[in-house]
């Protein structure tokens, strides 16, 4: 499966100079996501992980599916406001200002193995977030799964430490 066939390219998107890759077409063909969510559970199961944690939205379409198959549970990160109970918060930078995501307080327990996975990774700082989420409620991040990464904004050298394994790669 050549997966970057089902990656469009978006120039100028959101903004100009920026090129953005949409993974919908992947969720539009049953084969494609077939493969993507195999490989990310495959992964998940390679680092012997017992939790897949991902944020909204896109990390959604991938982390669940890729949760059932390797039979282990799922926890969604949100923006703000979006959980109903008790939460936990990390915030993390971006180009200008800060952002903030959330976790339920009780969806991971201590001790537990966490993968962490989204669409794509650009200069980590998303996941970076949520692995101080995870960690914060005494669990540990085995992993980080992602659909795309971006070689050149070097997003992994933020977890020397720790398995990333990405489905596909551009500059
Ligand atoms: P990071 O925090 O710099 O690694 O940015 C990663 C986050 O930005 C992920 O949640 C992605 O969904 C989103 N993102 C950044 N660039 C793109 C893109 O070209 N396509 C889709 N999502 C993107």
């Amino acid at each position: 499966m050549n997966l970057k066939d089902k990656i469009a390219s978006i120039p100028d998107f959101p903004k100009k100079g920026i090129m953005f890759r949409d993974i919908t077409p992947i969720l539009a063909d049953p084969q494609a996501m077939n493969y993507t969510t195999e490989q990310i559970a495959d992964f998940a199961k390679k680092v012997n992980a017992d939790l897949i944690v991902a944020p909204e939205a896109r990390g959604f379409f991938f982390g669940t599916p890729a949760a059932m198959e390797a039979n282990i549970g799922f926890a969604p990160v949100r923006k703000p406001g979006k959980l109903p109970r008790e939460t936990i918060s990390a915030t993390y930078e971006l180009e200008y200002g800060s952002d903030e995501l959330q976790m339920h307080a009780d969806a991971i327990h201590k001790g537990q193995r966490v993968l962490i996975v989204d669409d794509l990774l650009a200069t980590g700082g998303t996941v970076e977030a949520i692995q101080k989420l995870v960690e914060q409620q005494g669990a540990k991040v085995v992993g980080f799964a992602f659909v795309i990464e971006l070689d050149d904004l070097k997003g992994r050298d933020r977890f020397k430490d720790i398995p990333v394994f990405s489905l596909t790669h551009y500059k």
